[in-house]
């Protein structure tokens, strides 16, 4: 290689632009010691679930930093959700086997992404969690819950019902693009600023009056997730 050469080489390198720096998310994962999982369902869930939507966010420049530790929900006699094991300062990753009837409202949902008394939860429910079905539409629920919380839904008002079937569209069409075009470039962006409103403990001060539940887009997804 000539000096000339050389030099031009550098200096197309100099000039290219810099990857983008990854995003890394602090997760906290627990395992509702209170859930009737099935052992297969659950031993199903880790490699399968899990790892694809780590494997799709990692194609975005998305990592985790990953605690695990003990935990349960337990209910109060209004079937409100109580807590057990989850930490500030991360996405809260509660897995169990259906979720309370306070979010579900009998509408079998795979999974729902709030903040609760302060702490940012996903919580999946195993019975209906699914993988990467059909682009745009219905994808890995892990995935899908944790765009809620890095597309910073989170932090709006109970939406009406109009507000959250584009929420659900919205949030759909960016799991796709990381699961399918390797493209989180928009979710890191908002992710940054997640981050910083997780730090700020934002969430703690209006915590218990916000959340985004997830709706069902329509039957064909409840028949999916089944
Ligand atoms: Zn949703």
């Amino acid at each position: 290689m000539t000096r000339r050469a050389f030099v031009s080489m550098a200096a197309l390198a100099a000039t290219r632009p810099a990857a983008p720096a990854r995003l890394v998310v602090p997760i906290h994962r627990i395992l509702d010691g209170r859930a009737k999982n099935p052992l297969d369902r659950l031993q199903h869930f880790w490699p399968s679930l899990w790892d694809e939507a780590a494997r799709d966010f990692g194609q975005g420049g998305i990592s985790f930093d990953i605690s695990d530790g003990p935990g349960e929900v337990r209910h109060s006699p209004a079937d409100n959700p109580i807590f057990v094991g989850l930490q500030r300062g991360a996405i809260n990753l509660v897995v169990t086997d259906v979720l309370p009837m306070y979010w579900d409202g009998g509408r079998a949902l795979a999974g729902v992404s709030t903040i609760h008394d302060g702490y940012h939860i996903c919580m999946i429910a195993l019975r209906y969690a699914h993988r990467n079905q059909v682009a745009f539409f219905s994808v890995n629920t892990c995935l899908h819950e944790i765009l809620h919380v890095l597309l910073q839904d989170i932090f709006l008002k109970p939406p009406k019902w109009y507000q959250s079937g584009g929420r659900e569209v919205r949030v759909d069409y960016y799991a796709t693009r990381l699961w399918l075009f390797h493209d989180g470039d928009e979710v890191r962006k908002s992710g940054e600023v997640y981050l910083h409103r997780l730090g700020g403990r934002l969430g703690a001060r209006l915590g218990g009056r916000l959340g985004a539940a997830c709706e069902p887009r329509d039957g064909t997804v409840l028949s999916i997730a089944d």
